[in-house]
Order: structure tokens, then sequence, then C-alpha cells
């Protein structure tokens, strides 16, 4: 099956065409047909598409929404003459959509085939997520008109994986009748990252799912952890929203409550304007003053030893390494601990700091190994007598998306 797999933002529009089926999962046949991404919509757009075969193409235009970016994307890859590619020649090539919805709340434990009811309850989950649900709806009513009720579309939520966290890692110690009221538990993000992680661990390992005993995390933009056991989410570090936990590009990660009132009163800011601050201006840009790029940090270290650099990069590795101690903890130990997203894939001198000095813990890394792990390259980075593996493994997001599509179709037997 051709699955076109969806991520919409509030101003920006990423896909992938992914041939993929069920049959195909156990051998890893998939290939991805075309990808890019729409940026700015709303204003003058910026596109960036690649497809199987040919160079890739950067275009600008004016686009007013979701709609508008999809049918300009479909226009260049499918319907214009000479785009032709493997396998796609008209719209009834594509034979599902797969969308990543970031919130699902309580009600959506996995991924689903979207019907009027669906849509409900995303709509319903939009107070959890206000910034991002509205987007996620924009692309599914957007794919809806333009391709027609009759194509099966599948939400696949960044929240579901965590669901079967227990409530002792979900509950916050706030009043139990405001969780009753308002839904204010933790919930996690990045599920689809640390499930495909996991699920590539098993396959690596020749696992079986129940003895998956690992703590994945997830560097990139945003961070989280997950602690991982019998290959079930049992506790992650972003929480009600994303700004919970590890410290990221921008997003401060955990913070004392009282500062936000401390803030507005010193700054004589709004809650909402603090709000922005610790997820805009904060991270390793608020830290550094320089930027939330951490590849660019690590250069200004490096180059100039810019000291508040290095204290971004400090903050970061160290708040990493408090969480994978608190996931061996929760775990009652690990068999592996598996780097993912743009850091943990790239960066061998983040990953080195994280891992200094948890010999104690049964880490240990192995200094070549970890060096020559980078560029999407996936394998194990600790010594051969480390307790706990060290792995790296790029995630791949839109994979697991497309899987999920093929699954979710296939499982109602009328429509496939
Ligand atoms: P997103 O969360 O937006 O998907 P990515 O997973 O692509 O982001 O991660 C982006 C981050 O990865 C940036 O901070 C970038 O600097 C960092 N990164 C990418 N390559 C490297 C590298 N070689 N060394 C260090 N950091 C890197």
């Amino acid at each position: 099956m051709n699955v076109l797999v969806l991520n919409c933002g509030s101003s920006s529009l990423k896909f992938q065409l992914v041939e993929t089926d069920v049959d195909l999962m156990a051998s890893d046949a998939d290939t991805c047909k075309a990808r890019g991404v729409v940026e700015r919509i709303g204003s003058q757009a910026l596109i960036t598409l690649n497809a199987e075969g040919q160079p890739q193409r950067k275009l600008a235009t004016a686009l007013r929404d979701q709609g508008a970016a999809l049918d300009f994307i479909l226009r260049n890859l499918v319907l214009q003459p000479g785009a032709a590619l493997p396998g796609i020649s008209a719209l009834s090539d594509i034979h599902a959509i797969g969308h990543r919805v970031v919130h699902g709340g309580e009600k959506f434990k996995k991924s689903v085939l979207i019907d009027s009811e669906v849509l409900r309850g995303i709509e319903e989950c939009i107070e959890l997520a206000p910034l991002h649900n509205p987007a996620n709806l924009g692309g599914i009513r957007a794919a809806r008109s333009l391709f027609g009720e009759g194509l099966p579309q599948v939400a696949v939520f960044d929240t579901s994986f965590h669901s079967s966290m227990p409530e002792e890692a979900y509950l916050y110690s706030i009043p139990y009748p405001l969780y009753r009221r308002h839904k204010i538990r933790r919930y996690g993000f990045h599920g689809t990252s640390h499930r495909y992680v996991a699920h590539r661990y098993r396959q690596l390992e020749g696992k079986e799912r129940e003895a998956t005993n690992i703590i994945t995390v997830h560097l990139g933009n945003g961070c989280s952890a997950c602690a991982i056991k019998a290959g079930n989410s049992v506790d992650t570090s972003m929480g009600f929203t994303p700004l919970e936990g590890l410290v990221m590009g921008t997003r401060s990660g955990d913070v004392d409550p009282s500062i936000l009132e401390f803030l507005a009163h010193k700054e004589g800011m709004s809650l909402a304007e603090v709000d922005l601050l610790l997820n805009k201006q904060s991270g390793l840009l608020g830290l550094s003053g320089l930027t939330n790029d951490m590849r660019e940090l690590l250069d200004e270290e490096r180059e100039h030893g810019d000291r508040r650099a290095r204290l971004a990069i400090d903050v970061f590795c160290y708040r990493v390494k408090k969480y994978v101690g608190a996931y061996l903890a929760a775990l009652g130990g690990a068999d592996a601990l598996v780097f993912t997203g743009g850091i943990g894939e790239n960066s061998a001198e983040i990953r080195r700091r994280i891992c200094n000095e948890l010999e104690w813990f049964g880490i240990a890394l192995e200094p070549e190994a970890n060096v020559a792990m980078t560029g999407g390259k996936e394998g194990v980075v600790s010594t051969a007598i480390s307790r706990v593996k060290v792995y790296v493994i790029p995630t791949n997001e839109e994979l697991l998306i497309a899987r999920d599509t093929v699954r979710c179709v296939k499982a109602v037997p009328r429509r496939w």
C-alpha cells in the first residue's frame, strides 16, 4: 500500500509517501517514495520536495492553509506531467493517509481509523493541545476534501504509547479531584519515536516484546526519555504538556512551579507570557543566549571556549543523566539505553557526556564505536562488558505511522 503520512503543524506540513504492507513488515522492505516539508504556511511558503530518483526541489509560493499546502504538494509530486513517482501516477494510487496527531488524551490508547466519532474525540482534546490538535484536524479535513470521504485516514497519537503508564507515574500530587475534573495528569509525548526505537531494538536483539526492558532517550529539538518495561511505556519525562522533563532547544524542562508566579511579579509579565518564555526562550537558547541548535553550541564551545555554550550543554547533559538514573531505579535495572533524535543519533560528544561516570550503573561506552556512530548509522556503542548495552537507533516516526495506518485499514475488510 502507498501511504501518505502527514504531520501538520500550525504553520508547517511535513509529509512522506511510504510504500509498506503488513506482509512486508517482517522484512523491512518499506520504501519512502517521496518526502518533504512546507514551511511558513499562511504567507509566502517555502516548499522542499524530495522524490525518489529526482533531484531535490525548493519552491516558494503563497499558501494560505494546510489544504492549499497539501494540494500544492500533490500537484507537484503526483499530478504534474513528468513528475511520476514509481507506481504513483494518480491520486487513486495513494491508498490511505496516516496523520500524526499530538494529543489523544485518555481516550485514544492506540492508532485508529478516522470517522466522525474519532474527529469529535480529537476535537475534545484541543483544550489539552490548543496549538497542535487544531492543526492536525486541519490536515485531516484538508485531506478529506482533496481525496474524498472514501479514502481511509488513520490517526496515530503522540500520547498513546504512554497510555500504559501506571497511576503512580502519571498522577501529579495535586488534589485528586482536579485530575478527575480537568484531566490534569502526565500524558507524555514523542510516543511514536519511543515505540519505533523500542521495536527496532527488539528486532536487532531478536527479543520478544515482553522481554524488552530499556530506557529510550529522544534528543532533538524536543527531548524526552522513556522507561519501557515488558515492551510498555511505564514512565516518560514529558508530562501534561511537552514542557516537562529534559532541557530542550527552547523549552526549559523541569522547573519549580513557584518560579512562574515569582517571574510574573518580578518582570511584570502575564502568566501567558511566562508560559511563552518557558516554551520558546528557555532551554539551550535561554541558557546560552546564542542558539537552540546543539551543533552550533558544540562548535562555539570547541572553537571559542564560550562559557555560556558550555553551561547550556552541561545542564542539558546533566538533566538527561539524572533521568537515566531515575529510570534505572523505576525499572529495577535495564538491558539497554537507546539514543535517538537529531542530537542522540549524531553527537558522540553529547552521548559521552551523558554516559560519563555511569560505569557504576553498568553503562560503559566504547569510545571508538561511539565516535563512529553518526549520520544515520545504527548499532551498539557500549563495551562488550557493559551490563547495560548502549545503542544508537535513528528514529523513523513516519514509517511507524505508515505501518499503523496499514494495520488499521486492513483490520476493516469492507474498506480494503
Ligand atoms: P526535531 O526535534 O525538530 O525533529 P531533530 O531531531 O532533527 O529535531 O534534532 C535537531 C537537533 O539535532 C538540533 O539541535 C541539531 O543541532 C542537532 N544535531 C544534528 N546533527 C548534529 C550533530 N552532528 N551534532 C550535534 N547535534 C546535532
